[in-house]
Protein backbone atom coordinates (compact mmCIF):
# COMPACT_ATOMS: atom_id res chain seq x y z
CA UNK A 1 0.00 0.00 0.00
CA UNK A 2 1.30 3.29 -0.95
CA UNK A 3 2.64 5.11 2.02
CA UNK A 4 -0.08 7.29 3.27
CA UNK A 5 -0.69 9.31 6.63
CA UNK A 6 -4.11 7.86 7.43
CA UNK A 7 -3.49 3.94 7.48
CA UNK A 8 -1.84 0.99 9.60
CA UNK A 9 -1.60 -2.27 9.18
CA UNK A 10 -5.25 -3.46 9.58
CA UNK A 11 -6.41 -1.11 7.09
CA UNK A 12 -3.79 -2.69 5.14
CA UNK A 13 -5.48 -6.58 6.00
CA UNK A 14 -9.06 -4.82 5.02
CA UNK A 15 -7.65 -3.51 1.93
CA UNK A 16 -5.97 -6.84 0.94
CA UNK A 17 -9.28 -9.27 1.95
CA UNK A 18 -11.35 -6.64 0.05
CA UNK A 19 -9.48 -7.01 -2.99
CA UNK A 20 -9.41 -10.73 -2.62
CA UNK A 21 -12.84 -11.00 -2.53
CA UNK A 22 -13.68 -7.91 -5.64
CA UNK A 23 -11.24 -10.20 -7.62
CA UNK A 24 -14.22 -12.68 -7.48
CA UNK A 25 -16.49 -10.25 -8.10
CA UNK A 26 -14.74 -9.65 -11.17
CA UNK A 27 -16.24 -12.85 -12.91
CA UNK A 28 -19.61 -11.71 -13.08
CA UNK A 29 -19.51 -7.84 -12.84
CA UNK A 30 -20.29 -7.72 -16.71
CA UNK A 31 -22.75 -10.38 -16.53
CA UNK A 32 -24.67 -8.66 -14.00
CA UNK A 33 -24.87 -5.80 -15.84
CA UNK A 34 -25.96 -7.14 -19.24
CA UNK A 35 -28.55 -8.92 -17.77
CA UNK A 36 -29.89 -6.40 -14.74
CA UNK A 37 -29.13 -9.42 -12.63
CA UNK A 38 -30.03 -8.61 -9.41
CA UNK A 39 -29.39 -12.17 -7.79
CA UNK A 40 -25.67 -11.96 -8.50
CA UNK A 41 -25.50 -8.58 -6.68
CA UNK A 42 -27.69 -10.18 -3.61
CA UNK A 43 -25.31 -13.19 -3.68
CA UNK A 44 -22.05 -10.88 -3.24
CA UNK A 45 -23.28 -9.70 -0.78
CA UNK A 46 -24.23 -12.84 1.23
CA UNK A 47 -20.12 -13.60 0.36
CA UNK A 48 -19.53 -10.24 2.34
CA UNK A 49 -21.57 -10.94 5.01
CA UNK A 50 -19.32 -14.23 5.23
CA UNK A 51 -16.21 -12.59 5.48
CA UNK A 52 -17.07 -10.36 7.66
CA UNK A 53 -17.16 -7.24 4.95
CA UNK A 54 -20.96 -6.64 5.69
CA UNK A 55 -20.65 -5.61 9.56
CA UNK A 56 -17.15 -3.83 9.22
CA UNK A 57 -18.06 -0.90 11.15
CA UNK A 58 -20.98 -2.85 13.06
CA UNK A 59 -19.41 -2.93 17.10
CA UNK A 60 -18.25 -6.08 17.82
CA UNK A 61 -20.46 -6.96 20.94
CA UNK A 62 -23.25 -7.05 18.15
CA UNK A 63 -21.51 -9.34 16.25
CA UNK A 64 -19.90 -7.18 14.09
CA UNK A 65 -15.87 -6.24 13.11
CA UNK A 66 -16.00 -3.13 14.57
CA UNK A 67 -13.57 -1.45 12.30
CA UNK A 68 -13.68 2.43 11.34
CA UNK A 69 -14.50 4.10 8.48
CA UNK A 70 -11.08 4.09 6.82
CA UNK A 71 -11.83 0.45 6.52
CA UNK A 72 -15.24 0.87 5.47
CA UNK A 73 -13.50 3.45 2.24
CA UNK A 74 -10.79 0.86 1.41
CA UNK A 75 -13.28 -2.19 1.17
CA UNK A 76 -15.76 -0.32 -0.74
CA UNK A 77 -12.84 1.36 -3.13
CA UNK A 78 -12.06 -2.17 -3.86
CA UNK A 79 -14.94 -3.68 -3.97
CA UNK A 80 -16.34 -0.71 -6.91
CA UNK A 81 -13.05 -1.78 -8.81
CA UNK A 82 -14.61 -4.52 -9.83
CA UNK A 83 -18.14 -4.02 -9.29
CA UNK A 84 -20.15 -1.07 -8.26
CA UNK A 85 -23.39 -2.66 -8.51
CA UNK A 86 -22.04 -4.66 -5.36
CA UNK A 87 -20.53 -1.35 -4.09
CA UNK A 88 -23.30 0.51 -4.38
CA UNK A 89 -25.71 -2.20 -2.95
CA UNK A 90 -23.33 -2.49 0.02
CA UNK A 91 -23.52 1.23 0.81
CA UNK A 92 -27.15 0.91 0.59
CA UNK A 93 -27.47 -2.04 3.39
CA UNK A 94 -24.48 -0.01 5.24
CA UNK A 95 -26.74 3.37 5.48
CA UNK A 96 -29.46 1.01 7.14
CA UNK A 97 -27.15 -0.43 9.45
CA UNK A 98 -25.65 3.08 10.03
CA UNK A 99 -29.19 4.25 10.99
CA UNK A 100 -29.74 1.94 13.62
CA UNK A 101 -25.78 2.09 15.03
CA UNK A 102 -26.68 6.04 14.92
CA UNK A 103 -30.34 5.97 16.58
CA UNK A 104 -31.17 2.54 18.03
CA UNK A 105 -31.43 1.50 21.09
CA UNK A 106 -29.63 -1.24 22.91
CA UNK A 107 -32.91 -3.63 22.17
CA UNK A 108 -33.27 -2.57 18.27
CA UNK A 109 -29.10 -3.07 18.13
CA UNK A 110 -29.41 -6.12 19.51
CA UNK A 111 -31.99 -7.56 17.26
CA UNK A 112 -30.94 -5.67 13.94
CA UNK A 113 -27.23 -5.45 13.90
CA UNK A 114 -25.92 -9.06 13.91
CA UNK A 115 -28.32 -10.32 11.34
CA UNK A 116 -27.32 -7.18 9.16
CA UNK A 117 -23.50 -7.90 9.72
CA UNK A 118 -24.22 -11.75 8.79
CA UNK A 119 -26.37 -12.47 6.14
CA UNK A 120 -29.38 -10.32 6.37
CA UNK A 121 -29.96 -7.42 3.35
CA UNK A 122 -30.64 -3.35 4.30
CA UNK A 123 -32.37 -0.85 2.25
CA UNK A 124 -32.60 2.90 3.44
CA UNK A 125 -35.47 4.47 2.33
CA UNK A 126 -35.89 8.14 2.13
CA UNK A 127 -36.51 9.11 -1.40
CA UNK A 128 -39.98 9.92 -2.81
CA UNK A 129 -41.55 10.53 -6.40
CA UNK A 130 -41.89 14.31 -4.74
CA UNK A 131 -38.96 14.45 -2.59
CA UNK A 132 -36.06 13.83 -4.26
CA UNK A 133 -33.35 16.69 -3.41
CA UNK A 134 -35.91 18.06 -1.03
CA UNK A 135 -35.97 15.34 1.03
CA UNK A 136 -38.02 16.89 3.31
CA UNK A 137 -40.83 16.80 1.64
CA UNK A 138 -41.19 13.49 1.44
CA UNK A 139 -45.12 12.58 1.91
CA UNK A 140 -45.29 9.25 3.49
CA UNK A 141 -47.29 9.09 6.93
CA UNK A 142 -46.36 6.92 10.24
CA UNK A 143 -49.51 7.51 12.36
CA UNK A 144 -49.24 5.89 15.90
CA UNK A 145 -52.78 4.27 16.76
CA UNK A 146 -53.24 1.24 19.48
CA UNK A 147 -49.26 0.47 20.23
CA UNK A 148 -48.56 0.14 16.61
CA UNK A 149 -47.56 2.93 13.88
CA UNK A 150 -49.16 2.70 10.73
CA UNK A 151 -47.12 3.68 7.40
CA UNK A 152 -48.94 4.88 4.39
CA UNK A 153 -47.06 6.15 1.23
CA UNK A 154 -44.90 5.42 -1.32
CA UNK A 155 -40.59 5.51 -2.32
CA UNK A 156 -38.82 5.23 -5.14
CA UNK A 157 -34.97 4.63 -6.55
CA UNK A 158 -34.47 2.23 -3.22
CA UNK A 159 -31.41 0.15 -3.88
CA UNK A 160 -31.88 -3.22 -2.46
CA UNK A 161 -35.34 -2.65 -2.34
CA UNK A 162 -36.63 -6.05 -4.05
CA UNK A 163 -33.75 -7.96 -1.63
CA UNK A 164 -33.75 -6.51 1.70
CA UNK A 165 -34.66 -7.58 4.68
CA UNK A 166 -34.68 -4.43 7.16
CA UNK A 167 -35.64 -1.28 5.57
CA UNK A 168 -35.11 2.02 7.21
CA UNK A 169 -38.13 3.94 6.07
CA UNK A 170 -38.68 8.03 6.98
CA UNK A 171 -41.86 8.66 7.50
CA UNK A 172 -44.17 12.10 8.41
CA UNK A 173 -45.50 11.56 12.03
CA UNK A 174 -46.15 15.50 11.96
CA UNK A 175 -46.58 16.56 8.62
CA UNK A 176 -47.13 20.25 9.39
CA UNK A 177 -43.32 20.57 10.60
CA UNK A 178 -41.76 19.66 7.65
CA UNK A 179 -38.09 18.10 8.27
CA UNK A 180 -38.53 18.68 11.89
CA UNK A 181 -41.87 16.03 11.59
CA UNK A 182 -40.05 13.64 10.33
CA UNK A 183 -39.15 9.77 12.43
CA UNK A 184 -37.43 6.64 11.28
CA UNK A 185 -38.75 3.53 11.16
CA UNK A 186 -37.64 -0.27 10.69
CA UNK A 187 -39.55 -2.11 8.63
CA UNK A 188 -38.82 -5.73 8.14
CA UNK A 189 -39.27 -7.74 4.64
CA UNK A 190 -43.09 -9.24 5.02
CA UNK A 191 -44.80 -6.85 6.89
CA UNK A 192 -47.99 -6.97 5.82
CA UNK A 193 -49.07 -3.96 3.33
CA UNK A 194 -45.85 -3.41 2.47
CA UNK A 195 -45.30 -4.20 -1.73
CA UNK A 196 -42.26 -4.03 -3.64
CA UNK A 197 -42.58 -2.34 -6.80
CA UNK A 198 -40.98 -2.17 -10.63
CA UNK A 199 -37.24 -2.76 -10.87
CA UNK A 200 -35.99 0.19 -12.79
CA UNK A 201 -34.45 -0.69 -15.86
CA UNK A 202 -30.83 1.76 -15.16
CA UNK A 203 -28.14 3.20 -17.38
CA UNK A 204 -25.40 2.58 -14.71
CA UNK A 205 -24.83 0.13 -11.63
CA UNK A 206 -27.22 -2.34 -13.56
CA UNK A 207 -27.00 -5.40 -11.31
CA UNK A 208 -27.83 -3.56 -8.11
CA UNK A 209 -32.22 -3.44 -7.48
CA UNK A 210 -33.15 0.07 -7.52
CA UNK A 211 -36.96 -0.32 -6.64
CA UNK A 212 -40.29 1.36 -5.62
CA UNK A 213 -41.91 0.49 -2.31
CA UNK A 214 -45.29 1.18 -1.29
CA UNK A 215 -46.36 1.21 2.07
CA UNK A 216 -49.73 0.60 2.13
CA UNK A 217 -50.89 0.68 5.68
CA UNK A 218 -47.98 -1.30 6.86
CA UNK A 219 -48.38 -1.75 10.65
CA UNK A 220 -45.40 -2.25 12.64
CA UNK A 221 -44.80 -1.80 16.48
CA UNK A 222 -44.02 1.28 17.91
CA UNK A 223 -40.87 -0.42 18.87
CA UNK A 224 -39.54 0.04 15.69
CA UNK A 225 -39.06 3.77 15.90
CA UNK A 226 -35.43 4.87 15.80
CA UNK A 227 -34.75 7.38 18.21
CA UNK A 228 -37.39 9.91 19.03
CA UNK A 229 -40.42 10.59 17.46
CA UNK A 230 -39.98 13.90 14.73
CA UNK A 231 -35.75 13.43 14.78
CA UNK A 232 -35.93 10.94 11.61
CA UNK A 233 -34.59 13.95 9.55
CA UNK A 234 -31.24 14.05 11.34
CA UNK A 235 -30.78 10.65 11.85
CA UNK A 236 -31.05 10.45 7.94
CA UNK A 237 -28.55 13.41 7.18
CA UNK A 238 -26.33 12.13 9.38
CA UNK A 239 -26.07 8.70 7.93
CA UNK A 240 -26.00 10.28 4.72
CA UNK A 241 -22.65 12.02 5.75
CA UNK A 242 -21.08 8.71 6.42
CA UNK A 243 -23.00 7.14 3.09
CA UNK A 244 -21.24 10.35 0.83
CA UNK A 245 -17.69 9.43 2.01
CA UNK A 246 -19.21 5.89 0.75
CA UNK A 247 -19.87 7.45 -2.67
CA UNK A 248 -16.12 9.05 -2.66
CA UNK A 249 -15.10 6.03 -2.26
CA UNK A 250 -16.84 4.24 -4.50
CA UNK A 251 -15.87 6.69 -7.34
CA UNK A 252 -12.17 6.21 -6.75
CA UNK A 253 -11.96 2.75 -7.14
CA UNK A 254 -13.73 3.40 -10.51
CA UNK A 255 -11.00 6.04 -11.27
CA UNK A 256 -8.40 3.99 -10.33
CA UNK A 257 -9.74 1.02 -12.43
CA UNK A 258 -9.85 2.77 -15.63
CA UNK A 259 -7.00 4.52 -15.08
CA UNK A 260 -5.44 0.99 -14.98
CA UNK A 261 -7.27 -0.18 -18.05
CA UNK A 262 -6.21 2.80 -20.05
CA UNK A 263 -2.19 2.42 -18.90
CA UNK A 264 -1.90 -0.91 -19.97
CA UNK A 265 -3.87 -0.78 -23.20
CA UNK A 266 -1.61 2.37 -23.99
CA UNK A 267 1.63 0.44 -23.38
CA UNK A 268 0.22 -2.35 -25.71
CA UNK A 269 -1.95 -0.50 -28.96
CA UNK A 270 0.44 0.02 -31.71
CA UNK A 271 -0.06 2.75 -33.89
CA UNK A 272 1.98 4.87 -36.53
CA UNK A 273 4.75 2.21 -35.64
CA UNK A 274 5.06 2.69 -31.77
CA UNK A 275 2.95 2.20 -28.53
CA UNK A 276 0.36 4.80 -28.16
CA UNK A 277 1.48 5.77 -24.61
CA UNK A 278 4.62 7.56 -26.56
CA UNK A 279 2.45 10.03 -27.87
CA UNK A 280 2.47 13.39 -25.51
CA UNK A 281 -1.27 13.40 -25.85
CA UNK A 282 -2.14 10.50 -24.73
CA UNK A 283 0.95 10.78 -21.78
CA UNK A 284 -1.16 14.07 -20.90
CA UNK A 285 -4.49 12.32 -20.56
CA UNK A 286 -2.91 9.63 -17.96
CA UNK A 287 -1.53 12.56 -16.40
CA UNK A 288 -4.76 14.51 -15.73
CA UNK A 289 -6.26 11.62 -14.96
CA UNK A 290 -3.64 10.60 -11.95
CA UNK A 291 -4.28 13.92 -10.55
CA UNK A 292 -7.56 13.83 -10.38
CA UNK A 293 -7.12 9.87 -8.99
CA UNK A 294 -4.56 11.85 -6.28
CA UNK A 295 -6.92 14.80 -5.27
CA UNK A 296 -10.30 12.01 -5.00
CA UNK A 297 -7.60 9.50 -2.66
CA UNK A 298 -6.59 12.73 -0.51
CA UNK A 299 -10.64 14.10 0.32
CA UNK A 300 -11.46 10.57 0.43
CA UNK A 301 -8.90 9.11 2.95
CA UNK A 302 -8.62 12.76 5.08
CA UNK A 303 -12.59 12.42 5.44
CA UNK A 304 -12.72 9.14 5.89
CA UNK A 305 -9.78 9.79 8.52
CA UNK A 306 -11.76 12.95 10.12
CA UNK A 307 -14.81 10.93 10.79
CA UNK A 308 -13.21 8.10 12.57
CA UNK A 309 -11.56 11.29 15.32
CA UNK A 310 -15.16 11.36 15.42
CA UNK A 311 -15.68 15.11 14.35
CA UNK A 312 -18.60 16.09 11.69
CA UNK A 313 -17.76 15.69 9.00
CA UNK A 314 -20.43 17.29 7.00
CA UNK A 315 -18.62 19.66 4.99
CA UNK A 316 -15.34 17.08 4.08
CA UNK A 317 -17.93 14.55 3.22
CA UNK A 318 -19.76 16.80 0.61
CA UNK A 319 -16.52 18.35 -0.75
CA UNK A 320 -15.04 14.60 -1.32
CA UNK A 321 -18.17 13.34 -2.73
CA UNK A 322 -18.47 16.38 -5.21
CA UNK A 323 -14.95 15.61 -6.59
CA UNK A 324 -14.33 12.24 -6.68
CA UNK A 325 -17.98 11.80 -8.76
CA UNK A 326 -17.29 14.32 -11.01
CA UNK A 327 -13.23 12.97 -11.20
CA UNK A 328 -14.77 9.77 -12.06
CA UNK A 329 -16.49 10.45 -14.83
CA UNK A 330 -14.00 12.29 -16.16
CA UNK A 331 -11.24 9.81 -15.46
CA UNK A 332 -13.80 7.06 -17.05
CA UNK A 333 -14.89 9.17 -20.12
CA UNK A 334 -10.74 9.63 -21.13
CA UNK A 335 -10.12 5.76 -20.39
CA UNK A 336 -12.69 5.36 -23.05
CA UNK A 337 -11.24 7.98 -25.35
CA UNK A 338 -7.46 6.33 -24.54
CA UNK A 339 -9.02 3.22 -25.93
CA UNK A 340 -10.63 4.64 -28.71
CA UNK A 341 -12.79 2.14 -30.97
CA UNK A 342 -12.23 -0.37 -27.89
CA UNK A 343 -13.16 1.80 -25.46
CA UNK A 344 -16.82 2.00 -26.79
CA UNK A 345 -17.74 -1.77 -27.08
CA UNK A 346 -18.40 -4.06 -24.44
CA UNK A 347 -15.15 -6.13 -24.89
CA UNK A 348 -13.38 -3.70 -22.07
CA UNK A 349 -14.72 -2.74 -19.03
CA UNK A 350 -14.61 0.99 -19.51
CA UNK A 351 -17.93 1.47 -20.71
CA UNK A 352 -19.31 0.30 -18.01
CA UNK A 353 -17.81 1.74 -15.10
CA UNK A 354 -18.43 5.52 -17.00
CA UNK A 355 -22.15 4.22 -16.95
CA UNK A 356 -21.63 2.96 -13.61
CA UNK A 357 -19.47 6.73 -12.62
CA UNK A 358 -22.62 8.35 -13.59
CA UNK A 359 -25.00 7.88 -10.22
CA UNK A 360 -22.07 8.97 -8.00
CA UNK A 361 -22.59 12.48 -9.15
CA UNK A 362 -26.51 11.84 -8.05
CA UNK A 363 -27.30 9.31 -5.41
CA UNK A 364 -27.29 10.33 -1.72
CA UNK A 365 -27.31 14.21 -3.04
CA UNK A 366 -26.88 15.66 -6.55
CA UNK A 367 -23.38 17.70 -7.75
CA UNK A 368 -25.90 20.46 -7.48
CA UNK A 369 -26.73 19.75 -3.81
CA UNK A 370 -23.27 19.26 -2.61
CA UNK A 371 -22.50 22.74 -3.77
CA UNK A 372 -25.15 23.90 -1.51
CA UNK A 373 -24.21 22.02 1.53
CA UNK A 374 -20.78 23.61 1.28
CA UNK A 375 -21.41 26.39 0.32
CA UNK A 376 -23.86 26.72 3.54
CA UNK A 377 -20.56 25.23 5.69
CA UNK A 378 -18.31 27.91 4.43
CA UNK A 379 -20.87 30.58 5.07
CA UNK A 380 -21.93 30.12 8.29
CA UNK A 381 -18.00 29.46 9.56
CA UNK A 382 -16.93 32.95 8.13
C1 LIG B 1 -29.63 4.13 -8.89
C2 LIG B 1 -30.22 4.96 -7.80
C3 LIG B 1 -30.19 4.47 -6.50
C4 LIG B 1 -30.77 5.22 -5.47
N1 LIG B 1 -30.81 4.68 -4.21
C5 LIG B 1 -31.52 5.34 -3.23
C6 LIG B 1 -31.73 4.72 -1.95
O1 LIG B 1 -31.25 3.61 -1.68
N2 LIG B 1 -32.47 5.38 -1.04
C7 LIG B 1 -33.03 6.60 -1.30
O2 LIG B 1 -33.69 7.13 -0.42
N3 LIG B 1 -32.85 7.21 -2.50
C8 LIG B 1 -32.11 6.60 -3.47
N4 LIG B 1 -31.94 7.18 -4.71
C9 LIG B 1 -32.52 8.51 -4.97
C10 LIG B 1 -31.47 9.60 -5.07
O3 LIG B 1 -30.96 9.89 -3.79
C11 LIG B 1 -32.13 10.81 -5.75
O4 LIG B 1 -32.30 10.45 -7.11
C12 LIG B 1 -31.30 12.06 -5.65
O5 LIG B 1 -31.25 12.53 -4.32
C13 LIG B 1 -31.87 13.19 -6.53
O6 LIG B 1 -33.24 13.33 -6.37
P1 LIG B 1 -34.19 13.32 -7.68
O7 LIG B 1 -33.82 12.17 -8.50
O8 LIG B 1 -35.58 13.44 -7.22
O9 LIG B 1 -33.77 14.62 -8.47
P2 LIG B 1 -34.37 16.09 -8.26
O10 LIG B 1 -34.30 16.45 -6.82
O11 LIG B 1 -35.67 16.18 -8.96
O12 LIG B 1 -33.30 16.96 -9.05
C14 LIG B 1 -33.35 17.20 -10.46
C15 LIG B 1 -32.24 18.20 -10.78
O13 LIG B 1 -32.51 19.44 -10.08
C16 LIG B 1 -31.38 19.81 -9.31
N5 LIG B 1 -31.80 20.49 -8.10
C17 LIG B 1 -32.78 20.12 -7.23
N6 LIG B 1 -32.87 21.00 -6.23
C18 LIG B 1 -31.92 21.95 -6.45
C19 LIG B 1 -31.51 23.12 -5.77
N7 LIG B 1 -32.06 23.50 -4.62
N8 LIG B 1 -30.50 23.86 -6.31
C20 LIG B 1 -29.91 23.47 -7.46
N9 LIG B 1 -30.26 22.38 -8.16
C21 LIG B 1 -31.24 21.62 -7.65
C22 LIG B 1 -30.69 18.47 -9.01
O14 LIG B 1 -29.33 18.66 -8.66
C23 LIG B 1 -30.85 17.74 -10.33
O15 LIG B 1 -29.89 18.19 -11.24
C24 LIG B 1 -31.34 6.48 -5.75
C25 LIG B 1 -31.35 6.96 -7.06
C26 LIG B 1 -30.82 6.21 -8.08
C27 LIG B 1 -30.90 6.74 -9.49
Amino acid sequence: MEKLPYFTEVHKDVRDIAKKVAEEFSQTASIADEREDYTIIEKNLKRLGEIGILGLRVPTEYGGQGLDMRSYALALEEIAKTCPSTALSYDAHVLAADSIMLAGNDDQKKKYLPMLAKDKIGAFALSEPYAGSDAAALRTVAELKNGRYILRGEKHFITNGKIADVIVVFAKTDPTKGAKGISAFVVEKGSPGLKIGKLESKMGVRGSPTTQIFLDGVEIPKENLLGKENEGFKIAMEALDIGRIAVAAQSLGISKSAFDIAVKYAKERVQFGQPIINFQAIQFMLADMYVKIKASENLTYYAAWLADSGEKVTLQASIAKLFSSEAALEITDKAIQILGGAGYTRDFPVERLHRDAKIMTIGEGTSEIQRLVIARNIITAK
